[in-house]
């Protein structure tokens, strides 16, 4: 097809980390994939249970750690449009950039299970195909999807969470080589992750 095929991978990224770039690597690999497209998601509208860092700092962190491969790329469309970002925004916005290419959205086991309950399935799976990719601590098996709209692919096992490398950051355990070089420099150096200290009447 003559716009290729592009691999689209959506995440907080709250920091990257090497668990999505393997996820990203192998699908490429799997698929034949020109090249994948990182999409950091936009900052949600209230304080959900936590606070998400600022879009700008996931954006750049994505970019760092994206930088040396010649086929990664990251798109500021969710950034950009601000608010929630909903998946069928996302796959609109770039089917209109690339007319032509054929969209893979790739996703974890975790964030997968929650596809069959978005509305407008449909014209999602009528905008790209849908890559489901395993997770340690996660099973593919519950996820209940429609049959056949979906490709379900092993990658190589990586037990990281951007959860598990903000709390080692809060903790002052390190995160080298959970994450790529360039991005523990920059939550270094933004500050970012670090506990805040608990003022005596409680409130933070
Ligand atoms: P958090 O703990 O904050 O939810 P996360 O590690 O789950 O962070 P996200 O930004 O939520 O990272 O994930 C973006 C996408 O990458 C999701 O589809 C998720 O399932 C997938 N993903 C994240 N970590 C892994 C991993 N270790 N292996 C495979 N897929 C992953
Ligand atoms: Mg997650």
């Amino acid at each position: 097809m003559a716009g290729g095929r592009v691999g689209i991978m959506g995440g907080t990224f709250d920091p990257i980390h090497h668990g999505h770039l393997v996820a990203a690597s192998e699908v490429a690999g799997l698929f034949g994939l020109d090249e994948v497209i990182f999409v950091p998601t936009g900052q949600p509208w209230q304080k959900s249970e936590r606070e998400v860092s600022p879009p700008e700092d996931r954006y750049l962190m994505t970019v760092i750690a994206t930088a040396s491969n010649p086929r990664f790329s990251v798109s500021r469309v969710d950034v950009d449009r601000g608010g929630p970002t909903y998946t069928i925004d996302t796959l609109s916005d770039l089917r209109q950039q690339r007319p032509d290419a054929e969209l893979f959205f790739i996703t974890g086991a975790d964030a997968l299970a929650q596809i069959v309950s978005w509305r407008d399935n449909q014209q999602l799976f009528d905008l790209a195909h849908f890559i489901g990719v395993t997770r340690p601590g996660f099973h593919l098996a519950d996820a209940h999807l429609p049959e056949g709209v979906v490709s379900l692919v092993e990658v190589p096992a990586l037990a990281i969470s951007s959860t598990d490398c903000r709390d080692r950051v809060g903790r002052g355990m390190p995160v080298w080589y959970l994450v790529p070089d360039g991005v523990v420099q920059y939550i270094e150096k933004r500050g970012l992750y670090r506990e805040v200290p608990r003022r005596a009447d409680g409130a933070r």
